[in-house]
């Protein structure tokens, strides 16, 4: 999405964040007994090496909650929060939350409260094993009270505990719905955010209990309270990103109420109400802040026929494919680009990774070849006259490519086929013309999912910077250097699954 708005012409910056006070963070720590903060912020790295070898990069890509950025992390928590609370948007309620019997008389009382990673549950809507707030079967947030079958990881729930937590609370009828509307949410998950608030209302859980986070007080408060991760916190990542990136630019911060700027999220199924209710709730609660403008889903992808687990070391893999020796990571991003759950769960199998990975390495490979076999038979581009049948073509797949990157509708899977008959639209052996129509053309379709070998040839043709779609077909300078060809061998199905966690039986 990113390299096509760019490509279109669109100036766009991107950011990303970790969190590193996700509860289930604390979980993992306590196990392995070390440092939560390193715990984090040593997945935090691995996750930025192994999206840089996919060639997905940022232009921020923070662990907030970490060294020096805590300070600004921190401030802009306080600023989210003291918005709402000057727009009458908090208000504080006692919720029952379950005490285990994991901890000793010296555990403060905020770490004997059994949520989040802790807690384990039945979802009362769709009756599926759950836990922590929310179910990823139907993405129902509950409150421990509200759930069924309540049980600790850890130790026994021995009572239940009134604790007063702040609450975010709209005003305003159907002011979430119509906001939802406004950015394009698609249908399957709109229907989740109707459901919770068809059940709970306008209204969701701001903080909890605890020590490790970002804290806000409240004279209202009977314990600690830290913003919880997938309301306010998760909000205040977004404000956080927006800050770093125009700080001493004298810009406004994007999300600011006065910035012009286009707001675009992502994320997976789970985080459905956490972007609809929480992010947007928050967004709507407050006089300082902008919501987004489009939110993007994703189903969950399966990894050969199973569901991913992070008890089962399936966290941090795409890298491990990437770095295979000698591997196309251009050709490996069409492929996934393919798979992207966009409207229901889908499924990376090895196999079909390796067929369908080769066949368009084979294909694309002898497009390429030819094409620049044919320009490097004539002494120059002729002008760089470019075939006027093949631009017709090329616009019409050009749009149709668009359509599927639309920001109303959004079909990353779709995104390769324009591509896909762009390459079977050579045939037989191309004047040079035509060779550089074809180049040309290939270079502007493919750039957002094959950055590496488009903006080679982009650049071999005598194009400068990355191909962008109005300067289609004027070089600026002349070809020059050996022919670039994408980089990278055919694989087989003992280099995937070498790659894939030990203990997954296909
Ligand atoms: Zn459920």
């Amino acid at each position: 999405m990113q390299k096509h708005l760019k490509r279109a012409g669109h100036h766009v910056r991107s950011g990303l964040t970790t969190d590193g006070f996700e509860n289930h963070v604390l979980v993992r720590a306590a196990i392995e007994n070390i440092d939560p903060s390193d715990l984090a912020h040593g997945f935090h790295i691995r996750i930025v090496e192994d999206l840089a070898s996919l060639g997905i990069v940022f232009d921020h890509f923070d662990d907030p909650a970490y060294g020096r950025n805590l300070q600004r992390f921190s401030n802009v928590g306080n600023a989210l929060m003291g918005a709402l609370s000057a727009a009458g948007s908090l208000h504080f309620s006692a919720a029952r939350l379950p005490v285990d019997d994991a901890g000793s008389a010296a555990t403060p009382r905020e770490e004997r409260f059994c949520i989040g990673g802790w807690l384990g549950a039945t979802c009362p809507v769709c009756l599926a094993s759950a836990g922590s707030f929310f179910c990823e079967q139907c993405g129902h947030h509950f409150e421990p009270e509200e759930a069924l079958n309540t049980v600790s990881r850890r130790g026994r729930i021995v009572e239940w505990s009134e604790n007063i937590s702040a609450f975010l609370s709209i005003s305003g009828k159907d002011r979430l719905l119509r906001a939802w509307d406004d950015i394009a949410v698609e249908s399957s998950f709109l229907e989740i955010g109707k459901r919770y608030v068809a059940r709970k209302g306008q209204q969701m859980r701001l903080t909890v209990p605890g020590l490790h986070g970002l804290a806000w007080n409240s004279r209202h408060f009977n314990s600690r309270q830290i913003l919880f991760s997938y309301s306010s916190l998760l909000y205040a990542h977004s404000l956080y990103c927006g800050h770093k990136d125009t700080e001493g630019t004298g810009k406004p911060n994007p999300f600011a109420r006065e910035s012009d700027a286009f707001l675009i999220g992502a994320t997976g199924l789970d985080n459905t109400i956490p972007m609809l209710v929480g992010v947007t709730g928050c967004a709507l609660g407050q006089n300082s802040f902008r919501p987004f403008d489009r939110i993007f889903f994703n189903h969950f992808l399966r990894l050969n026929g199973s569901k991913f687990s992070t008890s089962r070391g399936h966290v941090i893999w795409a890298g491990e494919i990437a770095r295979i020796p000698n591997i196309s990571v251009d050709v490996l991003r069409v492929y996934l680009s393919e798979i992207c759950p966009e409207e229901a769960e889908t499924d990376l199998v090895s196999k079909q990774l390796v067929d369908r990975y080769n066949a368009i390495l084979d294909k694309m490979s002898a497009a390429i070849d030819r094409c620049t076999e044919s320009i490097n038979a004539t002494s120059a581009l002729a002008g760089c006259q470019v075939d006027s049948a093949m631009m017709v073509a090329l616009d019409h797949l050009y749009e149709k490519q668009c359509a599927a990157l639309s920001l109303d509708c959004l079909r990353v899977s779709q995104a390769s086929r324009p591509l896909i008959e762009w390459v079977d639209h050579l045939d037989g052996t191309p004047d040079h013309q035509a060779a550089y129509t074809w180049l040309m053309g290939f270079s502007i379709l493919a750039w957002p999912l094959m950055p590496k070998i488009t903006g080679a040839l982009w650049n071999w043709l005598g194009h400068c910077g990355h191909p962008v779609a109005a300067r289609a077909s004027t070089p600026s300078s002349q070809r020059s250097g050996a022919a670039p060809k994408i980089d990278g061998r055919r694989l087989s199905v003992g280099d995937i699954e070498r790659c894939l966690p030990g203990k997954i039986a296909a």
